[in-house]
């Protein structure tokens, strides 16, 4: 039914990378969620495939000593979703990956095979953008760390070469305090549905309450996600008042270039994307709010 005419189960990253290095026609599987889809509809008759299944190299969230948090490429949706360090640290990912598809999805799904697929409906994207993740990427030869925004190249095409893995993400530090985070999907069921537009925020607010640095990345707005970065500029000074958080929602739909397909006109999506924006912005304030109100509470 898949048409598969090899799988290979290599047990080190450094047994893959040769697999990799030697046969050009050889794909990596993680989760299989997307992949087994497309080699279904394609009806490919003689794939190879290289399972990453039991990379240990592969897995595992932690801290590293300079505060940036490195991701497994294997690491699926669950471990993501109940990973004390991410709900912690990075609430927004957790979001996303409950996001995901639905339970059976989120078990099997890689945050890799997310990214790598390079759709830009990747729920991981906009939160993965707003972050300024990197990815660290390996072949037998070489290894480089590549900024996200420059992985994504254009629909459903991505900056990795045929003989690389993708081995890990890293999301560099953030300050603990006074720094919110949200991401807002748009889909038009709450389980099995792809993002109609997807939009993450990152907010770190000073002493007083005012914007000192703000991330605006969304994803189904062009062809690629993208980050708002007149936007952001705008937003830092100021405070998250209805009437700023309109211009600047204002001001990032003109960054834009979404489109409309079968899903939604891009009317429709233009206003998701200065809706959404204010919604995050202001979920993210009313949480500072409530740490502050704590704060006060605990002195
Ligand atoms: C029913 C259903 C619902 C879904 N819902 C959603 C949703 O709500 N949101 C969403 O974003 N997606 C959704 N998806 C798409 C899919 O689940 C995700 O994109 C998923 O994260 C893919 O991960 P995977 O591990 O299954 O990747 P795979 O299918 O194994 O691989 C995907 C691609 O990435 C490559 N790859 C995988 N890992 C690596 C690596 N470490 N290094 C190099 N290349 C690699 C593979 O070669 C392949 O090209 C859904 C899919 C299904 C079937």
């Amino acid at each position: 039914m898949y048409g598969v005419e090899k799988l290979f189960i290599p047990e080190t990253l450094e047994e893959a990378l040769e697999i990799l290095a030697n046969d050009p026609t050889v794909v990596p599987i993680a989760g299989g969620t997307d992949i087994l889809v497309r080699m279904r509809s394609q009806k490919t008759q003689k794939a190879r495939l290289l399972s990453l299944q039991k990379l240990k190299e592969l897995t595992g969230i932690r801290m590293r000593f300079d505060g940036s948090i490195e991701i497994g490429a294997a690491s699926t949706f669950t471990d993501l979703a109940t990973s004390p360090l991410i709900i912690e640290r990075l609430p927004l990912l957790k979001t996303a990956a409950l996001s995901m598809g639905g339970p059976q999805i989120q078990h099997v799904s890689t945050i890799g095979g997310n990214v790598c697929n390079g759709a830009v409906s990747a729920d991981s994207a906009p939160p993965l953008f707003a972050l300024d993740a990197e990815l660290e990427l390996k072949s037998l030869s070489a290894e480089r760390i590549v900024p996200i925004s420059d992985f994504y190249q254009g629909p459903g095409k991505v900056s990795r070469r045929q003989d690389e893995l993708l081995v890990r993400l890293i999301i560099p530090p953030h300050a603990d305090e006074r720094w919110f985070s949200r991401y807002l999907k748009f889909s038009t069921r709450n389980a099995m549905d792809i993002a109609t537009l997807g939009c993450a925020v990152t907010c770190q607010l000073n002493e007083n309450g005012m914007i000192a640095s703000a991330a605006i990345a969304l994803g189904v707005a062009g062809p690629v996600p993208i980050r708002c970065n007149k936007a952001e500029e705008f937003l830092a000074g100021s405070f998250p008042s209805s009437d700023v958080l309109r211009q600047a929602a204002e001001i990032a739909l003109t960054e834009t270039r979404a489109r409309s397909s079968w899903r939604a006109s891009k009317e429709f999506r233009d206003q998701l994307i200065k809706e959404l924006i204010i919604e995050a912005f202001e979920e993210a304030a009313a949480s500072a709010a409530t740490v502050e109100r704590n704060n006060h509470g605990n002195r």
